[in-house]
C-alpha cells in the first residue's frame, strides 16, 4: 500500500519556513525543535526534512544517510538535553502513528520527553 504524504501539514510549513520553530538541532536529514506545548520539561520533537508519514513509513523507505542521520541527531539531542542514561535519569520516546496512534500531525516525528517521570505508558482510550 501507497503512503500518503499531505505538504500542507504543520511540519512541512516549519521545514518550509513558512511558520517558526525554536531550533534545538539541525543536520542535513533532520531537524529537532521544541514542542509548542510541553508536556514535560524537556520536550523536543525530531522530524526527518523528507517527505514521511511515519515512522513505519521512513523505516521502510528512507535512505541509509536519511536513517543514520535520524538517529545519531536523537543521540545528539539526548546529549544536549541532559537526559542520557550514562549520566542522568532517562526520557521517554514516542512516535504516534495515525488513527489509533492519535497522530495530529502526518509527518513523522519522534517526542523526546525528560525532566521528570513520565507516569504510566498508555492511558486508557480517550
Ligand atoms: P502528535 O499527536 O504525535 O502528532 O503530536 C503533535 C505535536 O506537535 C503536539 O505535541 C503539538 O503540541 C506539537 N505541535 C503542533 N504544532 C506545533 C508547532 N507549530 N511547533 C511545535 N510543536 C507543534
Amino acid at each position: 500500500m501507497a503512503y500518503t504524504y499531505d505538504d500542507q501539514n504543520i511540519f512541512a510549513k516549519i521545514l518550509r519556513g513558512e511558520i517558526p520553530n525554536t531550533t534545538v538541532l539541525e543536520t542535513d536529514h533532520t531537524l529537532a525543535f521544541r514542542d509548542i506545548e510541553p508536556q514535560a520539561p524537556v520536550h523536543v520533537l525530531v522530524i526527518p526534512k523528507g517527505a514521511y508519514v511515519s515512522y513505519d513509513h521512513f523505516a521502510a523507505q528512507a535512505s541509509d544517510a536519511e536513517i543514520v542521520d535520524f538517529t545519531r541527531a536523537i543521540a545528539k539531542i539526548c546529549q544536549m538535553e541532559d537526559i542520557t542514561l550514562d549520566d542522568n535519569d532517562g526520557f521517554r520516546m514516542i512516535s504516534n502513528a495515525g488513527a489509533h496512534g492519535v497522530q495530529e500531525v502526518p509527518h513523522l516525528h519522534v517526542h523526546i520527553l525528560g525532566g521528570r517521570r513520565m507516569g504510566r505508558m498508555v492511558q486508557p482510550a480517550g
